[in-house]
């Protein structure tokens, strides 16, 4: 079929997930169409950089043949068997294995889901089911924080702290609360904070919601280890230290939601070990699996899942494709590849250095007020040049500047005026200074149209 075609059945037929449908079918998608590496190529012959891996999750990027070939004998083997009533399969119990052997010494036990809006309604039910069974039921305020991204189920967007998504689908789930994020520049750089006070009042303000509910009503506290979604934001270094402070001095679980930071991203299995947390569960999706098959679950840590297996009897909980035979052979394989390859030292001790030392020169850019990365995670805060300060609104910066890099050759996300990477972790340094050369260009043709 040519592209026209594709388009033409595409505006009549599908509606796109965060897409406005009616510009959708004026403008016309890019029909993507095969891809290699941290390559994807269209439609009309255009081979583009896919600094987003996907949605933040082709890990180990494009075309890789060993996990082809696990889901192809697997397919063969097994193609379908649930894990409900007393019943399982090899791929989810040696994906449960290894998962819990790369995971933190205190999380033992998997609960497998298909996404990561999934595994974040399994952790609230998990949360608020544990306190009940230990005899605490007022327990039940999560605290999540504004801006935050946990998915986009009906509790997903909840916990979320989006707030055009709570304006959308009637009322959200009850207790549930959101603080001040840790993103100092989004928040306009308050004048006479430094960012380490700046992160420091952040966890302040967790305190303070902990004690305006009431710590015998609170179950739980949500975070990304870095704000993936809302706009790559990387909390100040003083930030997760005084969480963890504020968290000592009550008693509520904390949940990390792992399902962009972990795997890898920032140098490490999981962006809890960089931060030195110690969560009770922790949601896992997208790079679990690269991305070729969908797989998400939550990891458990012993004091909930004592509580859940010892005084819990039947969970009433589960879906169809909880540990799906084929996704955990992929997800399986993929881990395997990462451990053989190297792939989590790779990004902390080279690749990531080498991102931020050449993302770093971006900031010298006249339409940069920071650039900021931590291992294989980035953003550039665009900035009119005449004043240093954000754009007017209305001059969609952050949108003519991902229009312009896909032009180039690029897909880098625009949040608001925040455009965002999150490349492959196979990306080497020389195609990191291709990244970055066709940002730089795409900064210079952006700030060049809104002269
Ligand atoms: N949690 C975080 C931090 C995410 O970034 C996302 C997706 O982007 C989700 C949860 C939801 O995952 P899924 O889209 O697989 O449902």
């Amino acid at each position: 079929m040519q592209t026209e075609t594709y388009r033409q059945l595409d505006r009549d037929h599908h509606l796109h997930p965060f897409t406005d449908f009616k510009a959708l079918g004026e403008e016309g998608s890019r029909i993507v169409t095969h891809a290699e590496g941290i390559y994807i190529h269209d439609s009309e012959g255009n081979r583009i950089l896919d600094a987003m891996a996907g949605l933040w999750c082709v890990n180990l990027g494009y075309g890789r043949q060993e996990l082809v070939e696990a889901a192809t004998a697997q397919l063969h083997e097994l193609p379908y068997y649930n894990n409900f009533f007393k019943s399982t399969h090899p791929p989810a119990v040696k994906l449960a294995e290894a998962l819990c052997r790369l995971a933190p010494a205190h999380m033992n036990r998997v609960f497998f889901t298909g996404s990561g809006s999934e595994a974040n309604d399994t952790m609230l039910r998990m949360v608020r089911r544990y306190w009940a069974l230990e005899g605490k039921p007022d327990k039940q305020w999560v605290i999540a924080r504004e801006n935050a991204y946990h998915g986009s189920t009906v509790a997903g967007m909840s916990l979320g702290g989006m707030a055009p998504m709570h304006a959308q689908g009637g009322p959200t789930v009850p207790r549930i609360t959101h603080v001040r994020q840790p993103y100092w520049f989004g928040e306009g750089r308050p004048a006479g904070q430094d960012p380490e006070t700046f992160g420091r009042d952040c966890a302040a303000a967790l305190e303070a919601k902990i004690q305006e509910l009431g710590e015998e009503n609170v179950a739980a506290f949500i975070a990304e280890p870095v704000q993936g979604a809302g706009g790559a934001i990387i909390p100040p270094e003083s930030y997760w230290p005084a969480v963890k402070e504020v968290l000592a001095r009550y008693d509520i679980l904390l949940v990390v939601d792992e399902v962009i930071c972990g795997f890898g991203r920032l140098g490490e299995w999981f962006g809890s070990v960089h931060y030195d947390l110690e969560p009770d569960l922790m949601p896992i999706a997208k790079g679990l699996s690269s991305g070729y098959l969908p797989i998400g679950g939550v990891l458990v840590g012993d004091r909930v899942a004592e509580t859940l297996i010892e005084r819990g009897g039947e969970f009433f909980h589960g879906f169809t494709y909880s540990g799906h035979p084929v996704c955990a052979a992929v997800a399986l394989q993929n881990l395997e590849l990462m451990q053989a390859e190297g792939i989590v030292e790779r990004v902390r001790d080279d690749v990531g250095p080498y991102l931020a030392e050449r993302w770093a020169t971006l900031a010298d850019h006249p339409m940069v007020g920071e650039a900021r990365s931590l291992g294989l995670i980035g953003a550039l805060e665009l900035v009119d040049p005449a004043t240093g300060e954000r754009f007017p609104k209305p001059l969609g910066a952050g949108t003519l500047c991902r229009d312009i890099c896909l032009d180039l050759g690029l897909v880098m996300r625009s949040v608001g005026d925040t455009m965002i990477i999150s490349p492959p972790l196979i990306i080497t340094r020389a195609e990191i200074d291709e990244l970055v050369s066709l940002a730089g260009e795409a900064l210079d043709e952006t700030a060049r149209r809104l002269a």
